[in-house]
């Protein structure tokens, strides 16, 4: 039963260990699952926006390089700027991403603005893109670092091209702003959730635009920060983890340069929203597993209650067993027991005397048997009464038992008041010695007996001696000791008689 305690606290301890491995398991990689789709969610995000960013540049980059060539073809008098204006003013409508459209001498001086009149004494030499135009003779178009509008105060991103007068000398620039407003209307409709952000950056680091929109963020340099000195220099697209030092969130960063332009779009999420999903899968996985466990735990418990029960009860129901076997083996023994002298009783004696007869014919040994009758017993009781008379039975049967010595000697109550002696490996001689003795005895006992010439309790004795063959059948052997017996009571009692002797008395006898 203790195996069987042991063997199912082992399979619980097994079920346990293997569901909650599995549950760990399972949690984990769904986990790591989960931050996967994210990075694909953020990398076709970068892509998308990407494509987004590119269309508006290259639509801006194509407008402004038409008007290049219309300026340097036809000059920049007032009635071409009159004419270009009006060109704006039809196509503008046409592409609602851009706000505007403005156009510099070479000395920064407006000399037409798409949406409104020109401020007087407007210049815009300080501006970065100017500049750079005024500076570098490249025709590419530059997209300058996000400024804030003199008059409307609205964040714009200027894409811009040169152009030259007639001799190949800088003669002005044309410049596309595109309302950092327009981004953030797209970028808005992107759900990146509370944590989240879309951010537009230059190769170099300055931020474009950002969603969230951050007014302290715009224009700012991010070059030294860990995620772009980290990953965006060595790589254009890829995927990133990293904590902000500035709101402690962890975030989930995509980022995609442009193929064409000097662009980087980055899409982050915040890690504890993109993983909200899964810890809620995963919470009610254990919440599942440990009621499974509890489950499990709960009939353990009472299969381990069930095996005790039944160890309790095979203990019960085996000292039960061996108390029943005791009480057997005592009846047994009760069964071949005299109940008045303590002696082997006479079914007790047959079975015996069969069993020493076939061991002394199997051994060719000899067998003694004697026949012990109280004289004049009848009388004993008469005189005494019956209760007198058990006690003398048993003080003559203590005696007879005090005389045998072997084990394997066996004193019985053969009937009434004759007693027998079973001595196995016994002859004769041995079994004259044992009637002697106990005719001595007896008579040192001195026991009263008022009907007796005697005057004392005494018996007759009849021995009867065999071997092999002679001991079949037994019936007869007893027989013969029978004979003996009455051939001692005959002879005057108080004696033992030997089979084929003369019968030998009392020496004491008076
Ligand atoms: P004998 O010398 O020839 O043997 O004479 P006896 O009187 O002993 O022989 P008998 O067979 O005539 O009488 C036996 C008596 O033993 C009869 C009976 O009352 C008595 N007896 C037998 N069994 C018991 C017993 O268990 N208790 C008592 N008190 N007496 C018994
Ligand atoms: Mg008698
Ligand atoms: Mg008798």
């Amino acid at each position: 039963m203790k195996r069987d305690t042991r063997l199912v606290m082992l399979l619980l301890l097994m079920i346990g260990c293997s569901l909650t491995s599995l549950t760990v398991w399972k949690i984990l990689s769904s986990r790591e699952r989960a931050l996967a789709e994210v990075d694909v969610h953020g990398l076709n995000l970068t892509q998308a926006l990407n494509t987004y960013t590119e269309g508006v540049v290259r639509q801006s980059s194509l407008l402004l390089l038409g008007l290049v060539e219309r300026l340097e073809t036809e000059g920049d008098g007032p009635a071409q700027i009159q004419r270009i204006s009006a060109l704006i003013n039809r196509k503008l409508p046409l592409m609602p991403q851009l706000s505007g459209i403005t156009l510099y001498d070479n000395q920064g001086r407006w000399l037409m603005s798409s949406n409104r009149p020109i401020p007087v004494g407007a210049n815009s030499r300080d501006r970065a893109y100017f500049i750079h135009h005024r500076d570098d003779p490249s025709r590419e178009p530059f997209i300058g670092p996000p400024i804030q509008s003199r008059s409307n105060r609205e964040w714009v991103i200027t894409i811009s091209r040169r152009f030259n007068d007639a001799q190949g000398q800088f003669a002005g620039v044309v410049a596309v702003t595109l309302g950092v407003e327009n981004f953030l209307r797209v970028f808005g409709k992107i759900d990146v959730g509370r944590d989240g952000a879309i951010g537009l950056s230059y190769t170099d680091g300055t931020l474009l635009v950002r969603y969230p929109f951050r007014e302290q963020d715009m224009g700012r340099n991010f070059s030294k920060s860990p995620i772009y000195a980290k990953y965006l220099v060595e790589q254009s697209v890829g995927t990133a983890s990293y904590t902000s030092s500035l709101d402690g969130v962890e975030r989930l960063y995509a980022y995609r340069k442009s193929e064409t332009l000097p662009l980087i779009t980055t899409v982050a999420l915040g890690k504890d929203e993109a993983l909200a999903a899964w810890r809620t899968e995963a919470a009610l996985s254990a919440v599942v597993v440990a009621g499974l466990l509890g489950l499990t735990g709960l009939i353990g418990w009472l299969l381990l209650l069930d095996i005790r029960r039944r160890t309790l009860a095979e203990a019960a129901l085996h000292i039960a067993q061996q108390q029943l076997l005791e009480s057997n083996r005592q009846l047994e023994l009760l069964a071949m027991k005299d109940a008045l002298t303590g002696l082997a009783n006479r079914r007790c004696f047959d079975e015996t005397l069969a069993v020493e007869a076939r061991r002394a014919q199997r051994d060719g040994l000899p067998l003694a048997l004697l026949m012990i009758d109280i004289d004049h017993f009848k009388r004993f009781n008469d005189a005494l009464g019956h209760v007198a008379g058990d006690a003398c039975l048993q003080a003559v049967a203590t005696l007879l038992q005090a005389c045998v010595r072997r084990p394997s000697d066996l004193v019985a109550r053969y009937g009434g008041e004759e007693m027998a002696i079973i001595m196995p490996a016994t002859g004769s001689q041995g079994a004259e010695v044992v009637a002697q003795l106990m005719l001595d005895r007896l008579h040192q006992e001195n026991i009263p007996h008022p009907g007796s010439p005697f005057a004392r309790v005494s018996v007759s004795i009849g021995i009867a001696t065999a071997t092999g063959a002679q001991l079949q059948p037994v019936l007869g052997f007893v027989e013969a000791a029978d004979q003996s017996l009455y051939r001692a009571k005959a002879a005057g009692r108080n004696r033992f008689f030997l089979q084929g002797d003369t019968p030998k008395g009392d020496p004491l006898a008076s």
